[in-house]
């Protein structure tokens, strides 16, 4: 028998191809099975949410009413809703996208610039980026300006909405295109090894946004004031002071411009780290609570759950960026996608349109990883702090925000990168 590169070289057109029609069929029976794994888990959890929503789970029972818990089963069951159809749009448009579409954008692009070059790549990047984002926009209208608003948690204007996206399609340019054109330079200068070439550099540029986001891009979205002194900055001084933090400071974000959702977070790394509360959340927590949220806060540092997630997530990017390395010169890929004559931006773009459907089936891999993350800062926070606070912080959380307390766990397993509440309070209560 011929080897198969004599055939392929000698007889055999690159789109009539097996490996490519074979490539070809199995892009499209994973991408049939991962959507409909996707619709079925929103089944699931619609059913389980629907079938406990005239009961207050009994851990909740005697702080969270029936109608907060009926708010609840709602607004999941509205996102839910609206999530089912996005996904049955987002494969239409994966389908259109690889039917088409994308060797239309090929070509255009090419009669603009024949020689293939980098203006050839970020036009063809900028594309299929605006494809998708103008697909996702109604989506991120509908959520904002009418499940939001109907739950009575927007606090969006249509204005602000505007010039949201007008900041963020600024920073998509002025930070996504120099770093694009430095991916596709390494690509086309370092020969056979470029993958471990872009792989330090995303590398260094997500480190480097680590650093920069909270003074340089955090602002421009919202305002950061210090935390004001009073009985708040006096016990959460005291628990950085047990727990031996040093930050460069506490902030209260204005997050109740855009959403009554309330929410604390850790930002940074080094001496640029800083504690950030959305004033949202301070407005509804106790003292006791809001301290036993930052000790929670303080136990992803204190056991780098951010440094552990660099790792794997830097080692997964390596080996996602060495198998492109094997794929980019392989016709078959181009050819089974009907993606036109290949190279390397198109081969970018492929791999992180196809990805998430071969992805997916991984993602439980991911939130048992995060939710061990999440057991071990509750651990802490309740040896630092205190148990029940934190239990308490968290029934109002899940009330004011009104999340589910009954998820169907198969659904959470694939989405959530927190813990059920009932598993989360059970633990805590356990270990008060
Ligand atoms: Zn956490």
């Amino acid at each position: 028998m011929l080897p198969l590169s004599l055939i392929w070289n000698g007889h055999i057109t690159p789109i009539a191809h097996p490996v490519a029609s074979l490539f070809s069929v199995v892009f499209l029976v994973l991408l049939a099975l991962t959507t409909a794994l996707r619709a079925w888990l929103a089944w699931r959890q619609l059913r389980s949410v629907r079938a406990h929503r005239d009961a207050v789970p009994p851990a909740f029972a005697e702080r969270i009413p029936l109608a907060d818990h009926r708010k609840a089963a709602a607004y999941t069951e509205a996102k839910l809703r609206a999530g089912l159809i996005e996904l049955g749009v987002d494969a239409g448009l994966l389908l259109l996208t690889f039917g088409g579409l994308l060797a239309g954008f090929d070509r255009f692009w090419h009669t603009l610039f024949p020689d293939g070059g980098h203006a050839y790549g970020l036009a063809l990047f900028a594309s299929v980026g605006l494809t998708g984002f103008l697909a996702g926009l109604p989506f991120a209208l509908y959520r904002t300006f009418v499940i939001e608003a109907r739950f009575g948690f927007n606090k969006t204007t249509p204005g602000l909405f505007v010039a949201d996206l007008a900041r963020q399609l600024l920073l998509t340019v002025l930070i996504g295109a120099p770093l694009l054109l430095a991916v596709l330079w390494l690509m086309a200068a370092m020969g056979e090894r470029w993958w471990l070439w872009v792989w330090l550099a995303w590398l260094g540029f997500n480190l480097l946004v680590m650093l920069l986001y909270p003074t340089l891009i955090a602002p421009l979205f919202n305002k950061f004031t210090p935390l004001a002194d009073g009985e708040i900055r006096t016990r959460v001084e005291a628990l950085l002071a047990r727990c031996g933090f040093a930050s460069s400071g506490l902030f209260v974000m204005d997050g109740s411009k855009r959403s009554a959702h309330g929410n604390a977070y850790f930002t940074g790394f080094g001496r640029a780290k800083r504690i950030v509360f959305f004033d949202t959340l301070l407005d509804k927590l106790a003292p006791g609570e809001i301290e036993a949220v930052l000790a929670h806060e303080l136990g992803h540092f204190k056991r780098r759950h951010l440094w552990k997630r660099i790792a794997v997530l830097g080692t997964v990017s390596l080996a996602l960026l060495w198998l492109l390395g094997q794929l980019i010169d392989q016709p078959w890929f181009y050819a089974g996608l009907h993606a036109g004559t290949g190279g390397t931006a198109m081969a970018l773009i492929l791999f992180s349109l196809v990805l998430p459907v071969f992805a997916f089936p991984f993602a439980p891999l991911f939130s048992w990883l995060s939710r061990r993350h999440e057991f071990e800062a509750d651990a802490y926070a309740a040896r630092q702090s205190s148990a029940g606070e934190l239990v308490a912080a968290l029934v109002k959380l899940y009330r004011d925000n009104a999340a589910t307390l009954t998820p169907d766990p198969l659904y959470s397993l694939f989405h959530d990168s927190h813990p059920p509440a009932s598993e989360r309070i059970g633990r805590l209560q356990a270990a008060g």
